[in-house]
């Protein structure tokens, strides 16, 4: 049977990027009736430094964008990775499977730990094995992610086609990434190279699915750009990687193809085009914000829908968690 997981850390403000490659097509699959838990990994937040009342408010905040997008709490399972401690248990499991050089090749760990990763933490280095355990402890199948998390998945599949292999079992399925859409890579505002993060200490990089109309229109008249008009097809893109990003945009705010906005859009200046993004953007972010702001009002009601959350997870997390170690040799009871 198909299981969905996927998760976001509380690492900072939510931004577009999460949005429209996050949590709208959660919130668009929600109806297909497949069992789904999505989670607020705070212990992968702490592979770098948070400051504890701040990860604890966007612990909560994140739980508030999650249902401000349209997750209702009844059909999906929203909880919160530190109140389910299988998450963790499965993660030991995994880091005696996978390979100190499978970790070496991870991208991301390369970009967040820098120039000094000796100064990294070692969690920031392990995090695609906990990032595993995640979905696996789930048994889940299908994952919608973002392109930027495509290695991790990979990786996800290497431990469990391992730990399927060394202990001759097919206990643990593959799942599938599900990176789908126009907008699954939305970039900084900034740099068409980089993609849009919490983690970006510019905040002009990004649009904060808690700022306001005004700041959502003036950071998109801001948004960098080139001098040229927007092209008459796709392939006029090639090489303008900040029009692209604001035309793929554009799409998934839409609900279009990128064809479909280039088709509609093509020739005209940014002076012409920006504000009619700024325009559609304000529609469709502007309400999701102010509805994060009443349900943070009401903080006792988010942590009461993650404990219930973490207790349905739990449910499941359990019994598959006992299997593995049955399978790995431990005494149990
Ligand atoms: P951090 O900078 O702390 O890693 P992040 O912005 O990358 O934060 P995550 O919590 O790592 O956010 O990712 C949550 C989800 O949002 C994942 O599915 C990820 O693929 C997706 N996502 C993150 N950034 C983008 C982006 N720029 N475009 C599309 N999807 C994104
Ligand atoms: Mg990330």
């Amino acid at each position: 049977t198909p299981r969905v997981f996927s998760g976001i850390q509380p690492s900072g403000d939510l931004h577009l990027g999460n949005y429209l490659g996050a949590l709208k097509r959660f919130a668009d699959a929600q109806d297909r009736g497949v069992q789904s838990l999505y989670c607020m990994v705070d212990l992968h937040a702490i592979t770098v430094w948070q400051e504890p009342e701040r990860l604890r408010h966007a612990t909560r905040e994140l739980t508030a964008g999650f249902i401000a997008s349209g997750l209702d709490p009844e059909k999906s399972i929203l909880f919160n990775q530190s109140q389910v401690p299988e998450h963790t248990q499965m993660a030991w499991v995994f880091n005696c499977v996978a390979r100190m050089g499978w970790m070496k090749r991870m991208t991301q760990f390369k970009d967040k730990a820098g120039k000094n990763a000796e100064n990294a933490s070692l969690g920031l280095f392990g995090y695609p094995a906990l990032m595993a355990a995640d979905i696996l402890v789930y048994h889940a199948t299908h994952v919608p992610v973002g392109e930027d998390q495509k290695q991790h998945l990979e990786l996800t599949r290497d431990i469990a086609a391992k730990f399927n292999h060394d202990y001759e079992t097919e206990f643990f399925p593959m799942p599938e990434p599900v990176i789908e859409g126009a907008a699954t890579r939305v970039m900084s505002l900034r740099d068409g190279s980089k993609k849009m993060s919490k983690s970006d200490p510019s905040d002009m990089s990004r649009i904060n699915m808690t700022d306001d109309a005004d700041t959502i229109s003036r950071k998109i008249r801001k948004a960098k750009t080139d001098p040229e008009p927007l092209p008459s097809d796709l392939g006029g893109l090639d090489g303008r990687p900040e029009a692209r990003n604001l035309v793929n945009i554009y799409a998934g705010l839409a609900d279009m193809s990128a064809e479909a906005v280039i088709a509609e859009m093509g020739g005209r200046a940014f002076s012409e085009f920006k504000p009619l993004l700024a325009d559609l953007a304000v529609s469709r972010m502007a309400p999701i914000s102010e509805e994060m702001g009443r349900l943070m009002q009401e903080p006792a009601e988010i942590d009461a829908i993650l404990c219930r959350g973490s207790d349905r997870a739990r449910e499941i997390a359990a019994p598959i968690l006992r299997k593995t170690y049955d399978i790995v040799g431990m005494v149990g009871r």
